[in-house]
């Protein structure tokens, strides 16, 4: 039994998502390989070895790789897969927009069913996924020869980066599929963490009212702390926050050692993408918001005046 992890990298370096991925093929109970599908991705392939757990990196490198297509990602795998050489028990990818953008089509062309979003290994058949915004835990049993999964990263420790020592092996890299072609990539440049990586984030909802004052509010308190800011719903669609920083069932899911809400109520669809997160501090000038129930601290105070003393007070 060998599972294979999809990673998630820039060609250079593997993104921490591939990590948590990791995790979970160990939990799969066999080998665990990763594939490294780039163009110049040897220097990903060579940080994929140091990966504590990893047996095998497989780097695929293409010019049809450079820009990560899906199709052509879907068709590097399903080389690999095809090749008989390994084939795989278990194929994992995290749950990322890319992740999710490739394994449907590596599901669909194996003619397996995909399971979504996995949080738990229960036995290497049967997996949980969270359902209805997290409100409920499925426990899923695949009987098909190979599991198709994505991961929901959160819900796995992240491996060690540093220590393996994996072999490396190239594979050829497959020609592009021309369904697809690469126009081009506008890169938000920010000196904060990811949201999905960082430690702490400080998050701002409705309350803030406009763009600039989630801006002079929220944002030194996230400089003071070196956090990552995110947003809810109802902020990034008033415009307040761009659509990137949104946390929850239709944003980004995070699980960070510190998450600090201002002025969010606590909607499902919120609760659902944060409150995993170890420490959770609410600031609402609600007593009855629904945050708090998930608050390990929360202050029931206007955030005008809350937020500008708590980074006084830091100082
Ligand atoms: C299918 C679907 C998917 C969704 N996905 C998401 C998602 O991914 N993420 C998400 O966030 N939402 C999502 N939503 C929206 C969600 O239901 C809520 O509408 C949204 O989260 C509310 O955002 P909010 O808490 O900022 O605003 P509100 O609910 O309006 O809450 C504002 C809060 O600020 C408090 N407040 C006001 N003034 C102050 C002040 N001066 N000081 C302190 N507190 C103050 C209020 O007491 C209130 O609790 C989704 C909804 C649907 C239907």
């Amino acid at each position: 039994m060998t599972a294979l992890v999809i990673a998630e990298h820039d060609h250079a370096t593997v993104k921490p998502a591939t990590l948590n991925t990791v995790t979970a093929a160990l939990a799969c109970g066999g080998d665990v390989h990763v594939l490294v599908a780039g163009a110049n991705a040897a220097e990903a392939g060579k940080a994929a070895a140091q990966i504590v757990g990893v047996a095998k990196v497989i780097v695929a490198d293409s010019p049809s790789l450079a820009e990560n297509l899906a199709e052509n990602v879907a068709a590097q795998v399903l080389a690999l897969q095809g090749s008989g050489a390994a084939n795989y028990s278990h194929i994992l990818f995290p749950s990322t927009a890319n992740g999710k953008n490739v394994a449907p089509r590596v599901a669909a062309k194996l003619d397996v069913a995909q399971i979504s979003d996995i949080t738990l290994v229960v036995s290497p058949d049967t997996f949980e996924r969270p359902i209805y915004a997290g409100n409920a835990i499925a426990t899923v049993q695949s009987t098909d020869a190979t599991k198709v999964i994505t991961v929901r990263t959160t819900g796995f420790d992240a491996a060690a980066s540093t220590g393996g020592s994996a072999t490396v092996e190239t594979a050829e890299g497959v020609a592009d599929s021309g369904k697809s072609s690469f126009v081009g990539r506008e890169v938000t440049k920010s000196d904060r963490p990811e949201l999905t990586a960082a430690k702490i984030i400080v998050s701002g909802g409705r309350a803030l009212g406009s763009a600039e004052k989630f801006t002079e509010v929220m944002t030194p308190l996230a400089d003071k702390l070196n956090a990552g800011l995110g947003a809810s719903r109802a902020a990034v669609d008033a415009g307040y926050a761009p659509n990137d920083w949104q946390v929850g069932q239709t944003g980004k899911i995070v699980a960070p050692q510190l998450y600090i809400a201002c002025g969010i109520s606590g909607a499902i669809q919120h609760l659902a993408g944060m409150k995993d997160s170890k420490v959770i501090v609410a600031i609402n000038k609600d007593e009855e918001a629904p945050i708090f129930s998930v608050a390990d601290y929360g202050l029931v105070a206007d955030l005008f005046t809350a937020m500008p003393e708590l980074v006084a007070s830091l100082d």
